[in-house]
């Protein structure tokens, strides 16, 4: 993964935590609407009209509901988020430590030719082993 690549994840990661922010707001305004609406019981009383009332246990229930189903999906885009926080932080890690590794081993390579009579070639700079006679990029060994 390039450097643009870790960039991108992490704005995934924070397109998801705006919308688990978008998602909690809306889903409490729409679970207090919800409660509201449907928490009434419609009667009809002895005149024959409508009678509307509120049974708070049932409102109680719906927002109830409403908030665990807002906070569950709000939790599962907090942890997308930090998943992808965590892969683009592990990759720049991996990266870091993977040229600093491959710069340790060149130079000990580079030593280890140097004490084993290792010679560089002429038209690439490339450090060849001593039982190398030509080179990859086609030039030999001179003595
Ligand atoms: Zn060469």
């Amino acid at each position: 993964m390039n450097y643009d690549q870790v960039m991108e994840v992490k704005t995934m990661a924070n397109k998801c935590r705006t919308i688990a922010i978008i998602n909690l707001i809306c889903g409490i305004v729409s679970s207090i609407y919800l409660a509201y609406k449907l928490g009434v019981e419609v009667d009809i009383d002895y005149r024959g009209d409508l009678d509307y009332d509120r049974n708070w246990l049932l409102t109680m229930c719906i927002f109830a509901g409403g908030c665990f189903a807002t906070y569950m999906i709000f939790v599962i885009f907090v942890s997308i988020a930090e998943i992808l926080d965590n892969t683009s932080l592990i990759t720049s890690i991996e990266s870091t430590t993977n040229s600093t590794l491959n710069k340790l081993e060149n130079e000990g390579r580079k030593d280890d030719l140097k004490k084993n009579n290792g010679w560089r070639c002429p038209g690439c700079n490339k450090i060849n082993p001593d039982y190398i006679e030509t080179c990859s990029c086609g030039e030999g060994k001179r003595p």
